[in-house]
């Protein structure tokens, strides 16, 4: 199935290399000029991906990404960003983007980026690993399905960003661990954050509000003083 994305840039020569680049790679893509009128456009074409420039006129980047959160959707987005913007990459993922480019990039990379956030979250790459034996974790009421990006708490849902997600998951897996910053930091952001373990802390602490019942008296994700942070099996009530 072709996957659709949505390029939000207001600089057209960067809108249109980017329409050309990602369609000769097989990708449907609409381009919006403008952040309200690329807001709109995601919440009714709901794209497999976007990507979402920083500076806009009308909305910002920032205050799209926010929206788009605000509305649920869990749409993958990579901001777009030139380098001397006055752009807080930890602010801008804390609103939900999953990754940024700066500019200038080159077609290749923002093709293999594209491509790296769209495995992740592929329904078809899901579904096929439904077919096989699904994985689940299962701790006193807490419920994830990493393979089908869904997290139940007393048979509720809960709405997490893929990279919650991601962080959640990673701290399942390696349950009983303690877990440095660092590690966590290289485990699921992978690049250019080397240093900035802020954007763990703050992810920890969406976490924490989804999953534990007193986000200040934790039982799943606790703090390790001194040393980062691990995901503790509760006893069994
Ligand atoms: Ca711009």
């Amino acid at each position: 199935m072709t996957k659709n994305i949505l390029v939000v840039e207001d600089e057209l020569s960067i809108a249109t290399l980017l329409k050309y680049n990602l369609e000769q790679a097989g990708y449907n893509v609409d381009i919006a000029h403008d952040g309200q009128t690329g807001l709109d456009m995601a919440l009714s074409l709901k794209p497999d991906l976007l990507l979402l420039d920083v500076m806009l006129p009308k909305l910002d980047g920032m205050d799209v990404c926010k929206e788009i959160r605000m509305h649920k959707m869990n749409t993958p987005i990579i901001m777009l960003t030139a380098r001397d913007d006055e752009f807080d990459k930890v602010l801008g993922l804390e609103l939900g983007a999953d990754d940024y480019m700066t500019k200038p990039f080159s077609p290749r990379e923002v093709i293999a980026r594209v491509k790296a956030v769209l495995r992740r979250f592929s329904p078809q790459v899901v579904a096929a690993q439904q077919e096989s034996a699904e994985k689940i974790f299962e701790f006193n009421g807490l419920r994830v399905y990493p393979d089908r990006f869904e997290v139940l708490l007393n048979d509720e849902s809960l709405e997490f960003t893929p990279k919650e997600f991601e962080l959640l998951v990673y701290l399942i897996e390696n349950k009983n661990r303690v877990l440095t910053r660092d590690q966590l930091l290289s485990a699921v952001w992978n690049y250019d954050f080397a240093g900035d373990t802020r954007i763990v802390d703050v992810h920890i602490s969406h976490l924490r509000d989804k999953i534990e019942e007193n986000s200040r008296k934790p039982i799943f994700i606790k703090t390790i003083r001194g040393l980062g942070y691990k995901f503790e099996e509760p006893k069994a009530i």
